[in-house]
């Protein structure tokens, strides 16, 4: 990985909040900051006081990675939110829409379940799970201060989750975005650089992370009336990426086919499995984003199949 793709190099990314406030009057407000709105520019090349909106990700804006919203009144009070463009494309390729039940198995923070209530503009239920006390508790607070009003957190392992639950079972659409070995974010990368034993090389801990990774996904899979599951990961390693989707679709390639996800998007899929170019991979030199992995299963209707 090149020098400049070290700490804190990638853009600042930002994503309304359009359940408080539209694109439109934070740019207005962004504007009277002092800022300027500037188009085809590269994302490397923004200047300080420089900002554009991203061309793939609705409602998401992009600034030179040092600008600071910390102290920003807008930030403050849930209005904007700072989420790295490849942490928006797992709810943008779920896209599901207003009134669907949908599931965010592994959600704490909340940053994915924040940008679902987004979408589908509140209007859908989203339940939410975490194993881990703090995080949901952490998680809580971003919902309440973002006005997700959709989501209802369950402090529960996804795993444990019964299919058959009169609740779970009309789920249609479920994000799942398991704990991985984080070896895509830029800023951990020179950790992982610097240091032979550590997460990036430990085989071990991989093997285990992809086993609850296709467990997890499997899991996801057998909800009666799932249409659609994303899978997604901030790891760069094939073992936790497309060596788990090529287990769970040889496992439920019956019931489910793996969709051509974002097909405008560039980086695809590595490896030799043939439908590895379905997925999306976000790669940091390139897209200008954290290393991110997303793909997209969806239930096959055997009738229209036959027809075809
Ligand atoms: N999707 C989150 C977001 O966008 O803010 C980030 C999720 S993080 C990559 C993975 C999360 O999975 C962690 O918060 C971890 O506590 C949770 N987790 C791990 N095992 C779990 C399980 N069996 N059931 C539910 N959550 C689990």
């Amino acid at each position: 990985l090149s020098c400049a793709f070290k700490k804190n190099v990638l853009p600042r990314y930002v994503r309304v909040n359009i359940l408080k406030v539209s694109s439109e009057k934070v740019i207005e407000r962004l504007k009277l900051d002092g800022k300027i709105l500037v188009n085809n520019k590269k994302y490397k090349d923004l200047s300080v006081n420089e900002f554009c909106v991203d061309k793939d990700i609705p409602d998401l804006l992009v600034f030179e990675s040092r600008t600071d919203f910390h102290k920003n009144l807008m930030y403050i009070n849930g209005e904007i939110l700072l989420q790295d463009k490849a942490s928006c494309l797992p709810a943008f390729i779920l896209n599901p829409p207003m009134g669907s039940m949908i599931i965010d198995a592994c959600a704490a923070p909340g940053n994915k379940s924040s940008h679902l209530a987004s979408i589908t503009y509140n209007k859908s239920q989203i339940f939410s799970f975490d194993l881990d006390f703090n995080r949901l508790k952490l998680m809580q607070k971003l919902l309440k201060k973002s006005a997700c009003t959709s989501v209802k957190t369950k402090h529960q392992d996804f795993l444990k989750v019964q299919h058959c639950h009169p609740l779970y079972s009309k789920v249609e659409y479920i994000l799942l975005d398991p704990s991985c070995s984080g070896s895509g974010i830029v800023s951990r990368m020179d950790e992982f650089l610097d240091d032979e034993d550590s997460t990036f090389t430990n085989d071990s801990r991989l093997k285990a992370l992809s086993g609850f990774q296709t467990a997890a996904l499997s899991h996801a899979l057998q909800f009666p009336n799932v249409k659609k599951v994303v899978y997604s990961t901030c790891s760069v390693h094939k073992e936790e990426n497309e060596d788990v989707v090529e287990k769970a679709y040889n496992r439920f390639k019956e019931t489910f086919h793996l969709c051509h996800a974002f097909p405008e998007w560039s980086n695809r899929g590595i490896g030799e499995w043939e439908q590895a170019y379905k997925c999306v991979r976000a790669v940091p030199t390139i897209d200008y984003t954290n290393g991110f992995f997303v793909a997209l299963f969806e239930r096959s209707n055997h009738h229209d199949v036959n027809l075809v």
